[in-house]
């Protein structure tokens, strides 16, 4: 007996479904080419030359540590990806007007984005097109929000409708949220021209739409970096809000690592401060591990507890709150009393929140 006896088989994802359906096919002719992985020519899993060089740095780093991150990720990680998006002379990132967290691949950052979307902005639908990636209604609505579409692919021609995407945004309500891919469309392979990238930023300006761009194959359009985000970098040249998701599992190659992120460009750097704040309030509960469990403090025996702080933590500690520890985050229990106790509790706290 179970109680879970009563649930019923969920049907398998349609295209992570392929695959176990591939796998079980004994046939040797058989051919997958339902998951957007690269394969070699034997159709094995291929591992770039540059992530393999960068996995050798990293083992034979023996400084390297697996401490906890901030609740918004590696604070270089996420320069170097909103400079790869946004260009590395990005007025919206010299004026530090973008916000970037590191996310969960390309799915955490849009779940991220949404939420906070749910949360913090006054316009809960977000336009789709038709088709789009299946995963893109399922993400927006659990994070609550409503989906609908517009019109984006046009069978007859088997390219871009562009006069009913037109149409469709034209009579969304003032200030929804617009999802577009940045390039490469899944799973059409349509994207607009450039000038028809500039009409659909005019007119969504024009109407206050929300862009919120998915970009998941920065690079595998043009085959150059740059070229791709050329249709983002139209919407933040010109001044104006949006927010970018962005997956490194195809471009990399790191599907099963989930390495992504989202930035936020705000109108202002002062707005992106608070955004930023209200963004860890939206990961820290979901699966963000910082400021975490203490319950080691009382676990640990001995004179000493290994706090787990790191020596960014510890030195933000001493400077800001005159609190004097070793670099490796060991305190002596012996040196806390009942009085200093609430001072030292809020200096962590504000380390492990920073
Ligand atoms: N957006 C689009 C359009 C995609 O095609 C994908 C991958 N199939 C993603 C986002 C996100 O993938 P991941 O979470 O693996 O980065």
């Amino acid at each position: 007996a179970s109680v879970f006896a009563g649930i019923a088989q969920a049907p398998e994802d349609p295209i992570l479904g392929v695959t176990v359906a591939f796998n079980k096919d004994p046939s040797p002719v058989k051919v997958n080419l339902g998951v957007g992985a690269y394969r070699t020519e034997e159709g094995k899993p291929l591992v770039l030359n540059v992530v393999r060089c960068a996995e050798q740095m990293l083992i034979n780093d023996p400084s390297r540590y697996k401490e906890y991150l901030p609740i918004t990720g590696l604070a270089e990680f996420n320069k170097l990806s909103a400079k790869l998006i946004f260009g590395a002379d990005s007025p919206a990132i010299q004026e530090n007007r973008v916000v970037t967290v590191q996310c969960l691949s390309g799915t955490g950052s849009l779940r991220v984005g949404g939420e906070f979307l749910a949360k913090h902005y006054h316009e809960h639908t977000i336009y789709i097109p038709t088709p789009t990636w299946g995963n893109h209604p399922k993400i927006f609505t659990l994070a609550g929000l409503t989906a609908r579409t517009y019109r984006y692919y046009d069978p007859a021609t088997r390219g871009l409708d562009f006069n009913g995407l037109v149409e469709d945004l034209s009579s969304a309500p003032l200030g929804s949220i617009v999802l577009l891919h940045a390039c490469a469309h899944n799973p059409t392979g349509v994207d607009p021209t450039v000038d028809q990238w500039e009409k659909i930023r005019q007119l969504m300006r024009s109407k206050s739409l929300l862009p919120f761009f998915d970009s998941a194959y920065q690079g595998f359009a043009s085959g150059s970096l740059d070229k791709d985000a050329q249709p983002v970098r139209m919407f933040v040249a010109d001044g104006g809000e949006l927010l970018m998701a962005q997956s490194y599992a195809k471009n990399m190659g790191l599907y099963g690592e989930r390495v992504g992120a989202l930035s936020i460009v705000c109108g202002s750097a002062d707005v992106a401060v608070r955004v930023e704040s209200q963004l860890k309030l939206v990961i820290r509960p979901m699966y963000s591990r910082t400021p975490g469990d203490w319950s080691h403090i009382i676990k640990q025996i001995g004179m000493f507890t290994f706090t787990g702080l790191n020596s960014e933590q510890v030195a933000f500690m001493r400077q800001e709150y005159h609190i004097y520890m070793t670099s490796d985050g060991r305190i002596s229990m012996a040196g806390l009393n009942m009085k200093n106790l609430p001072h030292l509790a809020d200096a962590i706290h504000a380390a492990v929140t920073k």
